[in-house]
């Protein structure tokens, strides 16, 4: 029996980091599946598909990936084809082309196969666009996190800055609401809020808020989450 948190939500609403350090704090195992479409598009990139024209070569690629989400004390990284990706997965083209790989609608199969396998018998915290409405719609906890497009796009310029990630501002903005718009019009799983789910708006909240917020919410939605604290 797997105990399941589901959480979904636009980029740069603090879903990684809340998920990373209730994870830690709850003992549940995370998975940022973002970071499964963001391996697939950098596999891409490398091979020179930039474009979604060959879409079959996109989803033969994505049949035979191969990648990997090993937890350490400190951090989650990313293994694609056996190679840390972990840093090479956040570059401003990876990012770009991560969304549109994911409309397609035989890798999201795949992926959504992958991330079923990877919550087998375990206690997770699952993050992404489509966990509480397609991955794990039955999920134990189910929340939405959302917050302004102005507030995310200056958290992920920060958070840019730090990591040496030349954007501007504007150039974050533009991007993060391209994104939305792709993640949240396409065909198949939307992003969108599913009708069970919990919102919290984090525009004006610290992440210690948020967390705390997100904790109680577990606690109170499933009674028997005692079982999952350390
Ligand atoms: O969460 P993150 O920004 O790392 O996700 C990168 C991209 O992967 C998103 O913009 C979205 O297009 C796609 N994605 C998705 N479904 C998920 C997680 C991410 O379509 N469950």
């Amino acid at each position: 029996m797997s105990f399941i948190v589901a959480i979904d939500g636009p980029s740069g609403t603090g879903k990684g980091t809340i998920t990373k350090l209730i994870a830690k704090e709850m003992n549940l195992l995370n998975i940022d599946t973002g970071s499964m479409y963001r391996s697939l598009a950098l596999k891409c990139l490398k091979l020179g598909i930039n474009t979604l024209e060959n879409k079959e070569k996109i989803i033969e690629i994505a049949k035979n990936i191969n990648i990997e989400i090993k937890h350490n004390e400190e951090n989650q990284e990313v293994f694609l084809d056996g190679e840390n990706v972990t840093s090479k997965i956040r570059t401003k083209e990876v990012t770009a082309f991560s969304s549109p790989v994911s409309s397609i609608p035989e890798v999201r199969e795949i992926m959504v196969d992958l991330q079923r396998k990877m919550a087998e018998n375990k206690n997770v915290i699952m993050e992404g666009r489509d966990i509480t409405t397609v991955v794990f719609p039955n999920a134990n906890v189910k929340i939405y996190l959302d917050a302004s497009v102005e507030e995310r796009a200056k958290r992920r310029f920060e958070e840019n800055m730090e990591k040496g990630i030349n954007m501007s501002y504007e150039e974050t903005l533009k991007a993060m609401e391209k994104r939305d718009y792709e993640d949240s019009h396409r065909k198949v799983a939307p992003l969108k809020i599913a009708e069970d789910a919990v919102v919290v708006d984090t525009t004006s909240m610290t992440i210690e808020e948020v967390k705390e917020k997100v904790k109680e919410l577990i606690k109170v939605q499933n009674g028997n989450s005692q079982n999952c604290e350390k």
